[in-house]
């Protein structure tokens, strides 16, 4: 079983300004789940690094509760 992947991923929030979109999601290649975290909030106009950032800690935890089994563990039957 291959590694799951973050997909999909993209901004909640006005168009006309990405920095004032207010979240961050993306999609789990192997179970279609969606991850979402608010933007965070930094002493810096940029915000976006570290929001992305967030969202990837958000997604290897989702990856470790959800499908670590999956990937450590031989399929039944095989
Ligand atoms: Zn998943």
């Amino acid at each position: 079983m291959k590694r799951p992947e973050l997909t999909d991923v993209g901004w909640l929030g006005p168009k006309y300004e990405m920095d004032s979109a207010s979240h961050h999601f993306g999609k789990c290649s192997e179970c279609h789940e969606i991850i979402c975290v608010e933007k965070v909030v930094t002493d810096t106009q940029n915000t976006q690094p570290a929001t992305t950032e967030m969202l990837n800690k958000a997604f290897r935890t989702h990856v470790e509760l959800k499908h670590s089994e999956d990937l450590s563990q031989p399929l039944p039957g095989s």
